[in-house]
């Protein structure tokens, strides 16, 4: 099973994510993740697409491809895995399928969780993640036992700086130029499935789950 996670920022993939590869056995691989994760060991790539997460913009496609393609070559990415967040453009879209016919292998589906704007902006302004684990809440939407303390590791949570209003407004016009394109991209392909993101987070998993089938 190799799955493509899409949606706006602030959609709910990364919540979705925490529980389908749970449940389904999967490699998770989020590039927002993974240079989060650099820049807080302070490599080079990590520092140097800090400088653009930040300010709401997209790090370079030649970047953000090569780790991916490194990610990808990794064993335990081989049988079943599940992106959330690349592609993010049509570039990257053409050199995943590279990537991936390389490997011999293919998307098995890609789901799309549509969110109105509005909630979108909610979302994202309320969000908190754990500096430790990289655990997310909501301050409204999920909020955790203990005000500011995760749940799941007792470490402390923040806002991101991309979360923040300024950055916002930019990455929801990237979103739509930029990325939306892909959506239509794996339509045409018969990939695509639409869910509805404005439900609870069991919900939308639930329908997740309609596409996906009950896991083995
Ligand atoms: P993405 O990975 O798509 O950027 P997240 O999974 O981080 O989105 O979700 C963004 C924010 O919205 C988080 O604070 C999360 O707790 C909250 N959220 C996600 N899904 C839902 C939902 N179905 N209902 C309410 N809040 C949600
Ligand atoms: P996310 O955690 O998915 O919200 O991603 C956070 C930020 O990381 C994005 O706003 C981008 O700056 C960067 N990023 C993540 N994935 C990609 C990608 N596929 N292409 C370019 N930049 C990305």
């Amino acid at each position: 099973m190799k799955i493509l996670l899409m949606g706006p920022p602030g959609a709910g993939k990364g919540s979705q994510a925490e529980k389908i590869v749970n449940e389904y056995q999967l490699t998770n691989i989020s590039t927002g993740e993974m240079f989060r994760e650099s820049y807080n060991n302070q490599e080079p790539i990590g520092i140097e697409a800090m400088k653009f997460i930040e300010k709401g913009n997209l790090v370079s496609d030649e970047i953000t491809n090569e780790v991916v393609r490194l990610r990808l070559l990794k064993k335990d990415a081989a049988r079943c895995f599940l992106l959330d967040g690349y592609p993010r453009t049509v570039t990257q879209a053409v050199a995943l399928d590279i990537m991936l016919n390389e490997m011999n292998s293919k998307l098995s589906a890609v789901i799309n969780i549509v969110v109105d704007h509005e909630i979108i902006l909610e979302r994202m302004v309320g969000r908190r993640v754990c500096r430790s684990c990289g655990a997310t809440y909501h301050v409204e939407f999920k909020p955790t036992q203990k005000k500011d303390v995760c749940d799941a590791c007792g470490g402390t949570l923040y806002q991101r700086n991309d979360d923040k209003p300024e950055s916002v407004k930019n990455r929801l016009n990237i979103y739509q130029n930029k990325t939306m394109p892909i959506i239509e991209y794996y339509r045409g392909r018969g990939i695509l499935h639409e869910v509805n993101g404005m439900q609870t987070f069991n919900e939308v998993y639930k329908d997740i789950q309609n596409i996906l089938g009950e896991p083995v």
